[in-house]
């Protein structure tokens, strides 16, 4: 099943496909950690990258496009997959639907998590993970049950990432209002499209999902 997940900065969307992933086997593309991934490899598409994510701006299309059309040709990408935080524009959901049809692919489900601003700034200001494992925490929402050690692998060490900050996230989300918010109405015309209320606790969201995908296979 090939899949996308839509929403705000914020909304849950790596959460949630990482759950999916480890629930059904899809694999997770998220062209954020792809870009993070360049970015600290220092590779020359890191380098490019780098001050455009840190000002909280999109990075242009060619590059994401190109990111994304590279990795689905992977085999792993046969068992299907999860888009996080791709398409982001007009032209990536283009560019995308090209793609899947050069490949005789086809999009199973398009998924919108709905968030407010408001919740979406403290939800961001307050995400860390931790530095070794990865697992993934929240001041307010998911602090980690002893304080200062992760829960999963027992590390003192944890990173924040450096867009998660009061100033980046207007950027990110003005960037959102006006750039990915108006694929919406493209996809949800297209049918195979659900709106999911994110402001739920996280395994509430995550249950809505699973409901939404098994209704669709079933019939
Ligand atoms: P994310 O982890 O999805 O919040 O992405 C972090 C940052 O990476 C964004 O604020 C953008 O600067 C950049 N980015 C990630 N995905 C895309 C995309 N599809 N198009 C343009 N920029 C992106």
């Amino acid at each position: 099943m090939n899949l996308i997940l839509l929403g705000p900065p914020g909304a849950g969307k790596g959460t949630q496909a990482e759950r999916l992933s480890r629930r059904f086997g899809f694999v997770q593309l998220s062209t954020g950690d792809m870009l993070r991934a360049a970015v600290k490899a220092g590779t020359p598409l890191g380098l490019k990258a780098k001050a455009i994510m840190e000002a909280g701006g999109l990075v242009p299309d060619e590059v994401v496009i190109g990111l994304i059309a590279e990795r689905i040709d992977q085999p792993d990408c046969k068992k299907g997959f999860i888009l996080d935080g791709f398409p982001r524009t007009t032209a990536q959901a283009e560019a995308l639907d090209k793609m899947l049809e050069g490949r005789k692919l086809r999009l199973d489900k398009v998924i919108e998590l709905k968030v407010d601003d408001a919740a979406l700034t403290e939800r961001i200001a307050g995400r860390f993970t931790c530095a070794k494992c990865g697992a993934g925490y929240n001041d307010l929402s998911k602090p980690t049950k002893v304080p200062g050690v992760c829960d999963a692998c027992g590390s003192k060490e944890f990173s924040r990432r450096k867009d998660d900050n009061r100033e980046t996230v207007v950027a990110r989300l003005k960037a959102y209002h006006e750039q990915t918010a108006p694929i919406i109405p493209y996809y949800r015309a297209r049918g195979r499209f659900v709106s999911l209320d994110g402001m739920a606790d996280m395994d509430v969201v995550e249950a809505a999902l699973v409901k939404s995908l098994a209704v669709m296979t079933n019939g």
